[in-house]
């Protein structure tokens, strides 16, 4: 309980959560996963039978206060078709309980471990997310953890960015942010070289999930975290594979994204406008996608 109040007292956390009792308001069905801070579980709302997904994160951690206050502001106050919408929180005992829409496609990360994308599937994955991202930015907002794990799937082909924990809000008075946060194959060079960043640092990322969407993996993921640092730092725009597998628009696409210099990558409302972009199926072309990938684990499983 003193953790409880120290939560609502010290961060102001309280004033952003609801009073009642969710565990009345909300039937759980099942847990869907374990993150890094708690739990993530699928319920439903018992009086009008709306699926939710309730992600109860630990506040026994000391680090997770900020991240939990971060998540609930960025998802209150930025409300976008592209990214997974808040419902609800609470505080229960000694977790924070943040109802959010549910997304019955899993993650983008479970597509490209189970299948192999086409590059229009793959075209229509970045228009969404970029959408998000333009949404974000256009807000000041940057993600700093995006990453396959962190876009998360309706099966009905919808895509939206999740996970906004890391999230920062930047201010006329405050326009850059200097601390290393993120996810090391995903993150940024002028992250690891310590230079004030901003928003393109998420197109940074986004480009390395472009890399995982092609390639299965992002690049260096067999190396040490140290080697990883030195090579994004020095080692220039990562090199696909087989580059001639793929057509010249997804490579100049890339490129786009993971232009090492900061000022001449990309925003996100330009590579909306990339003849990539613009070619990208309809998301309902992603369905087959994430019902096969949902059978190849469920096969799995049994
Ligand atoms: P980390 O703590 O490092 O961020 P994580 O991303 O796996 O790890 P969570 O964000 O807590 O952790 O998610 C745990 C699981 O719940 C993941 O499999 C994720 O895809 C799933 N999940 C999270 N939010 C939702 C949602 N709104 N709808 C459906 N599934 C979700």
């Amino acid at each position: 309980m003193g953790r409880q109040a120290g939560f609502s007292a010290g961060s102001g956390a309280g004033m952003l959560v609801s009073e009642g009792d969710p565990e009345a308001k909300y039937t759980e069905l099942e847990t869907i996963g374990k993150g890094g801070f708690g739990t993530v579980c699928m319920a439903v709302e018992t009086a009008t039978g709306e699926e939710v997904a309730i992600k109860k994160i630990s506040l026994l951690q000391e680090s997770s206060n900020e991240l939990c206050v971060n998540e609930i502001q960025v998802m209150r106050h930025h409300k976008n078709g592209n990214l997974v919408n808040y419902v609800d929180s609470y505080l229960v005992d000694e977790e924070l309980w943040l109802v959010m829409e549910y997304m019955d496609g899993g993650s983008l990360h479970d597509v490209i471990r189970e299948t192999r994308m086409a590059e229009g599937e793959i075209a229509a994955v970045s228009r969404e997310c970029l959408q998000g991202l333009d949404f974000l930015h256009s807000k000041q907002v940057i993600h700093r953890d995006i990453k396959s794990h962190n876009i998360l799937l309706g099966l009905d082909g919808s895509v939206k960015l999740a996970d906004f924990g890391l999230a920062a809000q930047l201010t006329a008075e405050r326009s850059k942010r200097r601390s290393a946060v993120g996810t090391t194959y995903w993150m940024a060079p002028e992250i690891f070289t310590s230079k004030p960043y901003g928003p393109k640092v998420d197109i940074w990322s986004f480009g390395i999930v472009g890399m995982e969407m092609v390639e299965g993996a992002p690049p260096y993921l067999m190396k040490t975290s140290r080697t990883v640092r030195q090579l994004i730092s020095s080692g220039g725009t990562p090199k696909l594979q087989n580059p001639r597998q793929q057509s010249a628009w997804l490579r100049d696409f890339l490129r786009c994204c993971l232009e090492t210099d900061e000022d001449r990558r990309w925003s996100a409302q330009e590579l909306l406008q990339h003849p990539f972009v613009t070619s990208a199926k309809p998301t309902s072309s992603l369905t087959p996608l994430i019902v096969a990938a949902q059978q190849f684990m469920a096969d799995r499983r049994y």
